[in-house]
């Protein structure tokens, strides 16, 4: 079995620490590949190649940079079912869907890059007085992407681009989960040695990476619990984070849409890669008017995802141990399952499209993250209460509204969230700017934002020449 190795300083080599962990394919059960679980040498050692590349790297015209790495981004479009093959061995994700994925990722990556050509890394805005100020926005330097295992190399890439394009150099740590996918795609790169450093591990690679005071910032996406401590890390030190962090996205359906038509989007929104999207439909609330065709169609939507090439399984048994114990709370409160709801014969971590109704905000399904294909379904007697109790979340990742109502869509925005879709699910381009409330994190970014994260102005105030 193949042991992994990290990338440092554009050298492929073993990992320091002793400790190693297996791989598994959560389809089979099978071991795939042996993966280093992280040192604090190994991670000293790629920061001192991200830093001493860094210098050279911003000194690229911008252009220079941009044209790197969009030719890095057609390499990995060209290559998106062998990366999705390796997303699918290590992690269960169906490799047409992470195909889709990865192929936007790449797009999204190019538009992110093309951004850096429009940005002001330097501007200068005269003074009355025949003075001028000028704002030079420079790299933080080396900088840290941590990405969690649901999508690993579309969450890898969205860090990824602005950074870069910025001119900080990267030292990445993949989740220790899906580690085979970030292997490959630095494989593809061609960009100067330790403009991106890869250091392979769990925690043991995380922590001390987030502790270097040499590293910038950090860019963390992952779970509520490691990104608070990512953020007091860093907070610490007095740098910088993105935290991307949980969700329990709402979705309402409002009086008056088409219940099939809804029910479709909204099966897709909860099942798709198996329940395990940051923003993933977690708590939907349909209106009493509509409630008993929505719910008719939800049950019969989840048929049409089968375990296998449609729903993989979840990522390991951990993950799929919460989602039985987040449906055994359920039912103990008094929800009904409609669908699903049983752990089938091995071999593999899988779980069916289930849906529950009778939930309420008494249950572990209606306030903790599921992460699982679980679609729990509670009836309101107006969009008023849906609105409130979509709201009365300590996460605010996304949300999602269906409505017929202009009214009812103008107030989708009340609901404290990143991004709040209307009539649709996933949507939005490049122009997109949010920041997570709650607990599902802080820091803006998208668009101009990752920009302004990525670099530090400095504003020259220069009086008239004698
Ligand atoms: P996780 O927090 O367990 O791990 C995420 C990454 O952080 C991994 O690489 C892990 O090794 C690393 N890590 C763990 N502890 C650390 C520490 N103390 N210091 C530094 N690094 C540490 O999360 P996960 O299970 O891999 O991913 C699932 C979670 O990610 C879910 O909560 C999901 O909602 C969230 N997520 C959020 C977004 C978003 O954009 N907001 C996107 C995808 C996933």
């Amino acid at each position: 079995m193949k042991t992994l190795q990290n990338l440092i300083g554009g050298v492929w080599q073993d990992a320091r620490g002793a400790g190693f962990h297996d791989v598994v394919n959560p389809a089979t059960e099978e071991a795939v590949a042996r993966c280093p679980s992280g040192s604090p040498e190994d991670v000293r050692l790629a920061v001192d190649a991200a830093v001493a590349a860094q210098p050279a790297w911003a000194a690229l015209p911008v252009a220079d940079r941009v044209a790197r790495l969009t030719r890095w981004a057609d390499t990995v479009a060209a290559h998106a079912g062998e990366l999705a093959e390796a997303e699918c061995r290590e992690m269960g994700k169906p490799v047409a869907l992470g195909t889709a994925f990865i192929g936007g990722a790449a797009q999204a990556f190019k538009a992110a890059v093309a951004e850096a050509l429009d940005y002001p890394f330097e501007e200068t805005i005269a003074g009355p007085d025949g003075g001028s100020t000028t704002i030079v926005r420079n790299p933080l330097g080396a900088t840290a992407v941590i990405v969690p295992w649901n999508f690993p190399v579309p969450m890898t890439l969205g860090a990824l681009g602005p950074l870069l394009a910025a001119g900080n150099t990267v030292v990445l740590k993949p989740s220790e989960r899906s580690p085979l996918s970030a292997v490959r795609l630095l494989e593809l790169m061609d960009l100067p040695p330790g403009v991106v450093n890869l250091v392979l591990g769990d925690s043991r690679a995380g922590a001390p990476l987030t502790a270097d005071e040499r590293i910038g910032l950090v860019h963390f996406t992952g779970s509520v619990e490691a990104g608070r401590k990512v953020g007091a890390q860093s907070g610490g030190l007095l740098h910088r984070s993105i935290l991307e962090l949980g969700g329990k996205d709402p979705v309402i359906v409002d009086a008056g849409v088409d219940p099939a038509a809804t029910a479709a989007a909204v099966a897709f929104g909860a099942f798709a890669n198996t329940g395990q999207i940051c923003t993933s439909m977690e708590r939907i609330y349909v209106h009493q008017d509509v409630a008993e065709p929505f719910v008719a169609a939800l049950v019969e939507a989840a048929g049409a995802y089968p375990a296998g090439d449609v729903l993989g399984p979840l990522v390991d048994r951990r993950q799929r141990d919460v989602v039985v114990r987040h449906v055994t709370d359920a039912v103990e409160r008094g929800a009904t399952v409609r669908a699903g709801g049983v752990v089938p014969e091995g071999p593999g971590f899988y779980y069916p499209a289930t849906v529950l109704t009778g939930v309420d905000e008494s249950m572990l399904v209606m306030t903790e993250e599921t992460f699982g294909p679980v679609a729990p379904v509670a009836v309101v007697s107006s969009f008023e209460e849906g609105l409130e109790r979509a709201g009365a979340s300590r996460y605010g990742l996304a949300a999602t509204v269906y409505t017929t109502d202009p009214a009812h869509a103008a107030a989708a925005r009340r609901i404290p969230a990143g991004v709040v879709w209307v009539n649709q699910w996933q949507g939005g381009g490049p122009e997109r700017l949010y920041e997570p409330a709650g607990d599902s994190g802080m820091g803006a970014t998208g668009a101009r934002a990752a920009y302004d994260a990525a670099t530090r102005p400095t504003s020259i105030h220069l009086a008239p020449l004698a």
